[in-house]
């Protein structure tokens, strides 16, 4: 596995590869679902190229910026188990040089609402950052999780606007939870173990809602909504930003009555301030 940090030596190591290209983009303290991402692209392609990089430009609060975990030494020793065979880890100054000039996505009312709204900013941070890779990198798939449901949704509409030279197929791998449930995530590690019991309740509240949504025709959605976020809370989370129904064009659901088929719910709560995010697929 080569271990690279300039854009230099990345573009020398991407010339001499012939054959199918996987990137899988993480910000780092890589887990079993990142690995995941890994050895699907292993399996699907003849070389898979992993970036570690935590882009300011998508954070909107300067502290879970500076508190997020870097674990590099178990990260790169993750990824050669994992058998990835370039390894990204470029520096501030290789993705935004000096002469760097961002673009701005038309991502439409997408970015407006759930996590668009109480990140504001967070995907055309997110949107820059991946085109900066893609366009470095150039590879013909690229990996995302499903954990981060309306980020794979954005970027699937950032590559609809581009017009790169080549297409990129985008593939969304499944979320990996741990054997109780929770949604893997690196927010976890500033998680106590009761913490993390108690989040149980998100995948919970999430299936519970599918299960009622699916066999009830009648379903009260904002009923759905209103006990959900209550027993979140009881459980133990300090707020519940939202526990939304969305439809087929990702609009959040405000009223009962939905003519048009519901693909997801989405959740995202904060628990001894540290907020995560989940959903399901209907
Ligand atoms: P991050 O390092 O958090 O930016 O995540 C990098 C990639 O890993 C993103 O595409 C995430 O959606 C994906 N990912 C994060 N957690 C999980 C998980 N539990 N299962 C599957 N993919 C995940």
């Amino acid at each position: 596995m080569k271990v690279i940090y300039t854009n230099e030596a990345l573009a020398l190591s991407l010339s001499n590869i012939k054959g199918d290209l996987g990137f899988v983009p993480t910000m780092g303290a890589l887990h079993d679902g990142h690995i995941s991402l890994i050895e699907r692209s292993v399996s699907e392609n003849k070389f898979t190229i992993c970036s570690i990089f935590v882009n300011q430009k998508q954070f909107n609060n300067a502290e879970d910026f500076e508190k997020y975990p870097k674990t590099i030494d178990t990260d790169l020793a993750k990824l050669e188990q994992a058998k990835c065979d370039i390894v990204f880890v470029p520096t501030n100054e290789q993705i935004y040089p000096t002469n760097f000039k961002a673009s701005y996505f038309e991502l439409g009312n997408i970015e407006n609402v759930l996590e668009g709204f109480y990140r504001p900013g967070h995907f055309q941070g997110v949107c820059i950052v991946v085109n900066r890779f893609l366009d470095l990198i150039k590879p013909n798939k690229l990996y995302l999780g499903r954990k981060d449901f309306q980020q794979c949704i954005v970027i699937q509409k950032m590559l609809a606007l581009q017009k790169l030279d080549a297409k990129i197929e985008l593939c969304i791998v499944n979320t990996k939870r741990n054997r109780y449930g929770l949604a893997l995530s690196s927010r976890n590690l500033r998680l106590s173990e009761e913490a993390k019991r108690k989040s149980l309740i998100l995948i919970t509240c999430l299936e519970n809602a599918k299960a009622t949504l699916i066999t009830n025709t009648t379903t009260d959605i904002l009923k759905i909504q209103k006990e959900s976020i209550k027993e979140i809370k009881q459980a133990g989370f300090e707020s519940v930003d939202y526990f939304d129904f969305i439809n087929e064009d990702f609009e959040v659901i405000k009223k009962n009555t939905e003519s048009k088929r519901i693909i997801a719910i989405l959740t995202a709560a904060t628990i001894d301030a540290v907020r995560l995010i989940d959903n399901i697929e209907i």
